[in-house]
């Protein structure tokens, strides 16, 4: 069956259709600046040219629109027609409380999804529109959503608390939730998969280290905690978001600088992480790797602070457990970037682990970067979390 995937955010839209028998992508691409001047959708069908149309896209029902006719064009589609196309799967950022595992969409869903809009003003809305243009442009075809946090549900009371008064939680659900849960929960199977194993067998910690990162304890193919909270501000220190911090920071810039509280927030999330604590240098870590290597101290000071800081999150997550077996690292840096995988191996010694040099170097693929010796197995996993969405959507609509 042919599964579309879309991922919706407020001025884009990331799609791929995948055929859930052979996993194959035949066709992906990107609507870009919807709703601004600009705007454009690029598409690449499996096996051909990037095509690059700039064209008005007012709102997300004509991105679709122009998405769907994109795979149904006599020349460069790769369907004939929609009703090739058996089922959509939605990814959705926030499911609260309410949704610890995909679900298919309905009326009732969509409310209840609505009613975690305030836990994510910035992306649910947006998830919204995009099944809302799907409904009305497909109404036959079964929709799956998936949600970020469903993974992270089975955290237990103690690791999603915060010490906050509880009736913050009770009135509205302040707790931590955790994200990226879709990749957590692909690369903690796949690696088990890769070393031979039951997942429900190991102890296993995910570091998804992209723009945006975060680790995640995964006990018995369970996740036990994870490192972002209400939102994706907390935990590491990430691309441009500040991660943990102390919360009284918040009053006293806000003193210093004479900035409001969505100022302040605006300096979290945009201007902080390694992009602020390399004094503006970049957010990408090839560039803070290049300042490393020359011996400037903005690369050096950022990127051993980040290592550092992932190193922590592993310690932690490795007393949450009672051990460890296997830590796997996934995403934009944690699949290409061997430099900052080797310092923050650098900290675990005490886990008895050693890296294989050459191992470490590969890309691409799914690998064992650690040694045949090492106590603890370290592994590069690179996540899929479009082939994620797939499955979890072919399965609920068979
Ligand atoms: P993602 O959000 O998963 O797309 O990851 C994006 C991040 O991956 C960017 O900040 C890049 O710095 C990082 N990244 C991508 N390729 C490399 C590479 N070859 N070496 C180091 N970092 C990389």
């Amino acid at each position: 069956m042919n599964i579309l995937v879309i991922n919706c955010g407020s001025s884009s839209l990331k799609f791929q259709l995948i055929d859930s028998e052979s996993e194959k992508v035949s066709a992906k691409g990107l609507c870009e600046r919807i709703g601004i001047e600009g705007s454009q959708l690029v598409y690449t069908p499996a096996g051909g040219e990037k095509i690059t149309t700039v064209t008005p896209m007012p709102d997300h029902t004509q991105a679709i629109k122009l998405v769907l006719q994109a795979l149904t064009d006599g020349k460069t589609g790769v369907v004939k027609s929609l009703d090739e196309i058996g089922a959509v799967g939605h990814r959705i950022v926030h499911g609260g409380e309410k949704f610890a595992a995909s679900t298919l969409i309905t009326d009732e869903v969509i409310q209840a999804i609505e009613e975690c809009n305030e836990l994510a003003p910035l992306h649910n809305p947006a998830n919204l529109i995009g099944i809302a243009a799907c409904r009305e442009l497909m109404p036959a075809t079964p929709m799956v959503g998936v949600f970020d946090t469903a993974f992270h549900q089975t955290m237990p009371e103690e690791a999603y608390m915060y010490g906050l008064p509880y009736e913050y939680y009770q009135k509205y659900k302040v707790r931590r939730y955790g994200f990226h849960g879709t990749s957590h929960s692909y690369v903690s199977h796949r690696a088990a998969e890769v070393l031979g194993q039951k997942c429900e067998d190991l102890k296993i910690i995910v570091c998804h280290l992209g723009n945006g990162a975060s680790v995640s304890a995964v006990k018995n193919g369970k996740c036990v905690d994870t490192s972002m909270g209400l939102t994706p501000l907390e935990g590491l220190i990430m691309g441009t978001r500040s991660g943990d911090i102390d919360p009284a920071i918040i009053e006293f810039l806000a003193h210093k600088e004479r900035k409001s509280i969505d100022d302040i927030m605006k300096v979290l999330n945009k201007e902080s992480g390694v992009l602020g604590l390399s004094d503006g240098l970049s957010s990408d870590f090839r560039d803070l790797e290049d300042s490393y290597h020359k011996g400037e101290e903005a690369g050096v000071r950022t990127l051993k602070t980040f290592a550092y800081r992932v190193a922590k999150y592993i310690g932690a997550y490795t007393a949450a457990m009672n051990g460890v077996d296997a830590i796997c690292f996934t995403a934009g840096l944690g699949e290409n970037g061997p430099f900052v995988r080797n310092m923050i191996c650098g900290y675990l010694g005490y886990l008895g682990i050693s890296l294989d040099e050459e191992a470490n170097c590969k890309r691409g693929e799914d690998v064992v970067i650690s040694t045949a010796g090492s106590q603890t197995k370290v592994l590069v996993i690179p996540t899929n979390e479009e082939l994620a969405i797939a499955r979890e959507t072919a399965a609920l609509v068979k």
